[in-house]
């Protein structure tokens, strides 16, 4: 059982200066915090937080990591607050103990590889400060040597569970020690009579191999003291877990597996490392193709060490590995060693601690650089960097590009889902489409049937999928409102012989067209009527039957369309109807950039080729000068709310803080600015262009006196108007 005692003694051997006040502090509050409580097997519960403790304790690890895990168990189901929590331990701390509750509630549920890998990913990403998965760690390494107070049913779920994330994520941190001690409380839990077989086997070998393993030492340490090489060399048992797997992966029996043990052999520097290679070398015959030079391509985790197969005395194997005192401080303990005290110092500083939250910034800031490079690329890569990961209501785990937002993950859900998404809950609260989703988020979509997907998604989706889908539901929309406009600019010229396209279509007398333009169908001629593609006397023409059409344009007239305009201005009862402008016609529709038309202007169309229809004022100087057999009548939907652009010139003084005047008018009246541009006319006066953002004359009248009224303010036009 450790003691606080324990702890404190520990710390003390690698940091005899550090300030031991916020282990002790922890340690009151956790007493205070658990008093009453006990465990599964009956004994108190602070033992737990004490075991967690004294483990990080024999990492070395710094002092607000061990007090952390002192009360890692405070705030869950219990009465303490983060609040109490801040004033008993400060601010750090807290953040820490919160980081490793808040993964403690990530409950890992599909037994999928891929969620699993997933869930690893978001555990540690949720973990700003890594210090908060050592704790985890150290947690469950407590939890899995006193996992027989639980059922074998539970012992089980509780084992594959460390196998899936826990054990994963020691290897990937380069926890090699935690790594292979939960690897076998696991094989303990899982396959209790194969590890049985395996300790028992190793104990009836027991005394043949120390004294084989004593024999080996022996020559090899008298060879490195030949070549004046400073090293420690030792041998050592394989755990039950790494021989099982061995054995599994050979298909070997367990009788005939002789490498149950392994040798290391320390130097100091790295040059000794190849020295003492060379030097076993020329001592021992060397097993073909089994050496690996993990110092010159260490691994992705940042181990390093050179391994190698010799041909021991008694025609036994022997693996070796070779390393640093350094390199093996990282092999053992990993991540672990960028936070530990080293000769009675934090290898950091406790400014660089305090001062980077993110791992990222943490390694640049660490010392070793030199022999970590390739471990923080990944950890920058791989772990912490450029993804996000979230949860289903489900339970699912799925990975976002950081800068995702919940829209992205509503079509991640489903394409019917992403375009019915009105917005999101993020662990139960509301949030926007723009919310940019963080790891950890537990996210619901919200839909309803009237919602659609806008240009504007396009502004705040990020991943591809979402993105493509969007385009493609506007470029549909886009087409189908092409086709409903080139409808009604052929049916208003229908109606002046009498005719509907209802009518022709019954009669089989859109077929013609259809076949002249070599279309898919009727909807592609349409299509190109709205594009100006096709003019729509052309289909009229084969449309209408001939002596209908005879009949009505022999009779002198100056144009089709001219006549239609004509009627439009006057607004004749029973004329043709004119095209409406919605505001969301989409491509085939837009306004005049000479005139800048707007809801409530009197307003003609010009039917321009291959793009639509262009919306003009009826007084523009520009439509004038085109071909008037081209224009058509058209008309403002009242009842659209879309936006146009409106532009307006405000001549005013050159006064500091005018345009954020104009600008906070603007935005106190709903308006949006889509640009602005300002000119400075000399003589202390300036020109103001602003390009508005309103629905119609009357909003851009409105806009426009109260701007009027901002002192300097000159005067303000509507430019086209
Ligand atoms: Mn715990």
């Amino acid at each position: 059982m450790t003691t606080i005692a324990d702890i404190l003694g520990n710390i003390r051997t690698y940091a005899p200066d550090a300030d031991l006040q916020p282990v002790m502090s922890a340690y009151l509050l956790a007493a205070k915090a658990h008093h009453g409580q006990t465990r599964k097997n009956g004994e108190p519960y602070l033992n737990h937080p004490l075991a967690v403790a004294g483990i990080l304790s024999e990492l070395r690890m710094d002092v607000e990591t061990v007090a952390t895990a002192l009360v890692h168990d405070a705030l869950e189901d219990n009465p303490l607050s983060k609040d109490e929590m801040t004033d008993a331990v400060g601010a750090v701390i807290t953040e820490l103990v919160d980081g490793v509750t808040k993964i403690g509630k990530l409950k890992f549920r599909n037994k999928e590889e891929l969620q699993a890998e997933n869930f690893r990913k978001m555990m540690l990403a949720t973990s700003r400060d890594p210090r908060v998965i050592l704790v985890k760690l150290a947690d469950r390494v407590h939890n899995m040597r006193t996992i027989e107070h639980h059922k074998p049913e539970k012992q089980r779920e509780i084992a594959k569970e460390t196998l899936d994330i826990f054990v994963p994520i020691a290897n990937r941190l380069g926890l090699s020690k935690v790594k292979a001690e939960l690897e076998d409380h696991c094989f303990g839990a899982l396959e209790p009579e194969e590890r049985s077989r395996i300790v028992a086997h190793i104990e009836s070998q027991q005394a043949d191999l120390d004294r084989y393993i004593a024999r080996v030492c022996t020559i090899m340490s008298d060879a490195m003291r030949e070549y004046h090489i400073d090293a420690d060399v030792y041998g050592r048992l394989k755990a039950p877990y790494s021989i099982a797997k061995k054995i599994r992966e050979k298909g070997m029996t367990l009788e005939n597996l002789h490498d149950l043990i392994a040798f290391r052999v320390l130097v100091t520097k790295k040059e000794e490392c190849y020295l003492a290679l060379g030097v076993l070398h020329s001592s021992f015959q060397m097993v073909q193709d089994k050496f690996k030079d993990y110092i010159g391509h260490p691994k992705p985790n940042g181990y390093q060490s050179l391994h190698t197969v010799l041909l021991g005395p008694e025609g036994r194997t022997v693996e070796v590995q070779i390393r640093t005192r350094d390199m093996h401080r990282v092999a053992e303990e990993g991540v672990a060693a960028h936070w530990q005290y080293k000769e009675g110092h934090l290898a950091l500083s406790p400014d660089e601690l305090t001062k980077v939250a993110r791992v990222r910034e943490m390694f640049e800031a660490a010392r070793d650089t030199q022999d970590a490079t390739e471990f923080q690329q990944v950890i920058r890569s791989e772990l912490f960097a450029d993804e996000v990961f979230v949860r289903t209501p489900a339970g699912d785990v799925k990975k976002f590009p950081l800068g995702a937002t919940a829209l992205d993950f509503a079509y991640a859900v489903h394409t019917d889902v992403g375009n019915t998404c009105v917005g999101a809950k993020v662990d139960g609260r509301m949030v926007p489409l723009r919310y940019e989703l963080k790891s950890g988020d537990r996210v619901e979509i919200l839909t309803s049937s009237n919602q659609k997907p806008s240009r504007d998604w396009l502004n705040i989706a990020k991943t591809g999928r979402a993105l493509s889908k969007i385009k493609r539901f506007c470029e549909l929309e886009e087409r189908e409102a092409t086709i409903r406009l080139g409808r009604e600019m052929v049916e208003a010229e229908l109606k002046r012989f009498g005719d509907s396209v209802q009518k022709a279509r019954n009669e089989g007398r859109l077929k013609d067209i259809v076949k002249k333009r070599n279309a898919r169908d009727v909807d592609q001629v349409f299509f190109d009527v709205a594009k100006g593609d096709v003019p729509v006397a052309t289909v009229i023409k084969k449309i209408v039957p001939e002596d209908t059409y005879l009949e009505k344009t022999t009779t002198p007239y100056a144009g089709i369309a001219n006549a239609l305009l004509s009627r439009f201005r006057s607004k004749p009862s029973g004329g043709p109807s004119p095209i409406l402008i919605t505001g969301e016609n989409g491509v085939a529709v837009e306004m005049a950039r000479c005139c800048n038309p707007l809801p409530g202007d009197a307003a003609v169309g010009f039917i321009s080729r291959g793009r639509g229809i262009r919306v003009h004022k009826a007084t523009c100087d520009q439509l004038a000068t085109l071909e008037a057999d081209r224009r058509v009548p058209v008309e403002w939907d009242v009842t659209a709310t879309a936006k146009h652009s409106g532009r307006i010139l405000i001549h005013c003084n050159d006064r500091p803080g005018l345009l954020a005047n104009i600008t906070q008018v603007c935005e106190k009246a709903g308006v949006n600015i889509n640009s602005a541009e300002a000119r400075n006319l000399g003589d202390q006066r300036a020109l103001v262009q602003l390009e508005l953002a309103v629905r119609d004359i009357v909003e851009l009248g409105q806009i426009m006196k109260s701007i009027e009224k901002i002192g300097g303010v000159e005067a303000v036009d509507r430019v086209g108007a």
